[in-house]
């Protein structure tokens, strides 16, 4: 049956193949972090629905929170409505935003993805500021939509500015670290003050706090607050896309909160859905300019999904799972780096909290090592190990386990990835 369903997929679903369409598993359980095939294999899912599952699968307390909507009678689809499930959803988030946010802020249910949050953004800030222009960085992400893809690197739309994210590794300017990021902000600031440069004010800045896709580089704390002031000097809006660093991904609640900035907006999905769609923009109601019936959305009232991404917020705040993901984030780190020592084809090891990667290079040349990526990937899964690969092509080995994650847990982790290495390298 499993053979079955895997063939007829393959011929019906488009082209636009990815990673997890083509893993030949038919998934019919799940728990935490395992995954079960249909034919009884279990995998380690250090995928978890892309960075989704700040809980893992089928969290009890997602399920609970699932279940008591169903059970009430409750409607399951109510477009902008006022609802006891709404309330208890916005009243958590607001407890959970940075200060300086949590004091004025409003809003938007967007939805259902990422993207659709982020397209909400974009256009907040240019209603707000009556500008168009869009400043967003190197190595970017924020989604599959058109203004989103504008934003994200590699789009060449003349409206959208692109300005070096600074990065350690394979540094644009061949320095790295704090110098890096010094020259970094020079750029941007140069490019905005300087009338001859062709940029005019921008409506916005875009900008991951650790850029997930783009390969896990974490934004250096210093260069981050040097955008804040910049952007904040000029009256731009800064919006922080913690579409993926959010809910305790990185070791912190957000992922600005290590830098201790607070932007005007931020877009918000994967996790605070608990596990199913729903994506919001929350920003100073300064910026509130829309008229009634300005932004809308059919799916933006998804009360399931509130309630599981309640449930999630609640359980992650309680349980302090953001500083267990900084704890259990940095030991793995300092495994990996240990692992890599041994492994010359790993040329970095890099990450934030429960966000990591490692770049596999050739050792001779220092050149990404794509088919190598690959090849770790499927000694991965032939290990029962699921990781992701992104960044410069295609050349890092991602992990986003759920912070729900035990010590015995990245230990087992640890090990076949360790197993996988020197098997993929032979
Ligand atoms: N922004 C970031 C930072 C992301 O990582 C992603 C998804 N990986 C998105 C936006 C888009 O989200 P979605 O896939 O739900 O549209």
């Amino acid at each position: 049956a499993a053979e079955g369903i895997l063939r007829r997929q393959a011929l019906r679903e488009s082209a636009a193949r990815t990673y997890a369409r083509s893993l030949p598993i038919v998934p019919v359980r799940a728990r935490g972090l395992t995954i079960e095939g249909a034919d009884g294999r279990r995998y380690l899912d250090c995928l978890s629905g892309a960075g989704t599952l700040a809980l893992g699968h089928n969290h009890p307390v997602v399920l609970e929170a699932i279940r008591g909507v169903l059970d009430s009678g409750a409607p399951l689809h109510v477009l902008d409505m006022a609802t006891p499930v709404k309330d208890a959803f916005t009243t958590e988030l607001f407890a959970n935003l940075p200060t300086g946010l949590a004091a004025d802020a409003r809003v938007q249910f967007c939805g259902p993805a990422g993207t659709d949050a982020v397209e909400a953004a974009l256009k907040l800030v240019r209603a707000a500021t009556g500008r168009t222009g869009l400043l967003a960085f190197t190595g970017a992400y924020h989604g599959m939509t058109s203004g989103a893809m504008d934003a994200s690197g590699g789009a060449t739309d003349v409206r959208v500015t692109r300005l070096p994210y600074p990065q350690d590794h394979r540094c644009p300017f061949g320095v790295g670290g704090p110098e890096g990021a010094r020259i970094a902000a020079r750029w941007t600031e140069s490019l905005l003050d300087d009338p001859k440069s062709g940029v005019p004010l921008p409506s916005g800045m875009i900008v991951e706090p650790v850029q997930g896709e783009g390969g896990v580089h974490p934004a250096p704390d210093g260069w981050l607050r040097r955008m804040r002031e910049i952007t904040a000097a000029r009256g731009i809006p800064l919006i922080a896309d913690e579409v993926q660093t959010g809910v305790g991904r990185t070791g912190a609640f957000w992922g600005v909160d290590h830098a201790g900035v607070v932007p005007d907006v931020m877009v918000l999905s994967k996790a605070i859905g608990g596990s199913l769609p729903l994506a919001v923009i929350v920003y100073r109601a300064e910026l509130d300019v829309w008229t009634p019936g300005a932004h809308a959305g059919t799916f933006r009232g998804n009360q399931l999904a509130m309630a599981a991404g309640t449930a999630t917020l609640a359980y992650v705040r309680r349980n302090g799972l953001a500083e267990r993901a900084a704890v259990l984030g940095g030991r793995m780190l300092t495994a990996l780096r240990g692992l890599a020592a041994d492994e010359p084809c790993v040329g970095d090891v890099r990450g934030r909290g429960l966000m990591i990667g490692l770049e596999l290079v050739d050792p001779d040349t220092g050149a990404t090592a794509p088919g190598l990526a690959a090849a770790v990937r499927q000694e991965c899964l032939d290990r029962g190990l699921i990781v992701e690969l992104g960044g410069r092509d295609s050349s890092v080995v991602r992990l986003l386990p759920p912070l729900t994650l035990t010590d015995e847990q990245a230990t087992a982790v640890l090990d076949r990835l360790a197993d996988a290495l020197p098997a993929a390298a032979r």
